[in-house]
């Protein structure tokens, strides 16, 4: 059906748009969606697209599996090693000790973005209101209305044409794959230098290929960014060290500003924001695609439950206090996942001794205390429900 009158208008086919469009099909066919999406209709042109390691949690893992959307290319990651460069304290959390097959997963982004296009294109069999609009900048859209619009239009840092609440790090991250010689399987490293967290992770290509995620100021990020691959590779290998052997490539080098920025009030009338366009977070904890997800499965759950019921209940104060009910019920998890990723952004780059001293204390409390880490990666690992 191609009729101008939605329910439900979703702007934005990133990762959190598409899985909020699959999960309301999925748990009520009928519904009347369109969907507006700026990405290519071919998966072909989205193949060298945004290769980035994402971390996901064993719950988004869950979230995913229930559409059929998890990517089959992912490493799983059975323990993290966390130390401070030149400074005392480490932890090593494993999958053992806290009971799980998994503390998390590496994907790339384009390969959870492709898996969602997929699973959706399979759930849209199955309906007959859903309109998958691919647009461009000169594509008319005044004829198209949502009775509810969903902002999910996502954004990195610095490129979002709105900011409200948050703070500007200072910083860059530099992503890019590296080889080394000699990797634990399954093993990340998160470690926090004067500049920034330099995260070592997984990836689906072998042990020894591993995502970099190296965070510094946006000057010294540019320059690496610019170094020859030899002399990165040396610079690199200073800042982390041996414990993995020699640092043998790199590629695919790029570089994101880092930041928070995040909406105080995510619901608003008949609008209501989602994933990166509520909230863009550090990637410090991993944690800003899995809010995402989670905040798409219970705005799904809310809209599908309204939208299912006759016309007369489908008012506009039906959806003002379905949407204030999403937004309430958002509020403990945005809260803590915001809080422990901004605490641990600014907490993991201070150069002020008492706080590398709290921050050495820290990591040995966590090493010794296993209820504060089991807590830890309980948030980490599934927000808080
Ligand atoms: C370096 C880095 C590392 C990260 N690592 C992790 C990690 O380990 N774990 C984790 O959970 N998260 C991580 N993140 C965060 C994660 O990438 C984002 O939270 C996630 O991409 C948000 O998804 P989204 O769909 O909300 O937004 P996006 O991924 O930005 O997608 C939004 C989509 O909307 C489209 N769009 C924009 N405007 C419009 C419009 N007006 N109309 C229609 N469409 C529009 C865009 O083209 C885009 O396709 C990381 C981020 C960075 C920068």
């Amino acid at each position: 059906m191609h009729n101008d009158s939605y329910d439900i208008l979703i702007q934005g086919g990133g990762p959190v748009g598409l899985a909020c469009a699959a999960w309301c099909l999925q748990k009520f066919p009928e519904a009347k969606i369109a969907l507006l999406d700026r990405n290519p209709v071919d998966d072909a042109d989205l193949a060298a697209a945004d290769s980035r390691g994402i971390a996901l949690s064993h719950g988004s893992k869950l979230l995913l599996d229930t559409i059929q959307a998890w990517p089959q290319d992912h490493a799983e990651i059975h323990q993290v090693h966390v130390s401070q460069a030149g400074r005392f304290g480490r932890a090593l959390m494993t999958r053992e000790e806290l009971k799980q097959e998994a503390l998390g997963h590496i994907v790339r982004y384009r390969d959870i973005h492709l898996a969602l296009r997929k699973a959706l294109r399979v759930i849209q069999i199955q309906t007959s209101n859903f309109n998958w609009q691919h647009i461009d900048d000169n594509t008319a859209l005044s004829h198209i209305q949502g009775k509810c619009i969903v902002h999910a239009e996502g954004g990195l840092f610095k490129a979002q044409d709105w900011v409200e609440s948050g703070r500007d790090y200072e910083q860059s991250a530099l992503v890019g794959l590296v080889e080394v010689e000699n990797a634990t399987p399954h093993q990340a490293w998160e470690r926090f230098t004067s500049e920034g967290p330099l995260a070592v992770l997984p990836s689906h290509y072998g042990p020894n290929i591993l995502n970099l995620v190296w965070c510094g100021s946006p000057e010294s990020s540019q320059e690496r960014l610019q170094l020859s691959d030899a002399d990165f590779l040396k610079s690199l290998q200073a800042k982390f060290g041996t414990r993995i052997g020699q640092f043998l490539k790199v590629q695919d080098r790029r570089l994101y500003a880092l930041g928070l920025n995040y909406r105080k009030e995510i619901a608003l009338k008949n609008e209501v924001w989602i994933g990166n366009a509520a909230q863009t977070l550090h990637p410090v904890a991993g944690q800003g695609l899995n809010l995402g997800l989670r905040d798409a499965y219970l705005l799904s759950e809310k809209l599908s439950a309204l939208f299912s019921r006759s016309e007369e209940e489908k008012s506009p104060a039906a959806i003002e206090a379905t949407l204030k009910d999403y937004a309430q019920s958002r509020k403990a998890d945005r809260t803590a996942t915001i809080g422990l990723t901004d605490f641990m952004a600014r907490i993991f780059t201070s150069n002020l001794l008492p706080v590398v001293f709290a921050r050495g204390l820290a990591l040995s409390a966590l090493q010794w205390l296993p209820p504060a880490k089991t807590a830890l990666a309980r948030q980490m690992m599934f927000g808080r429900r």
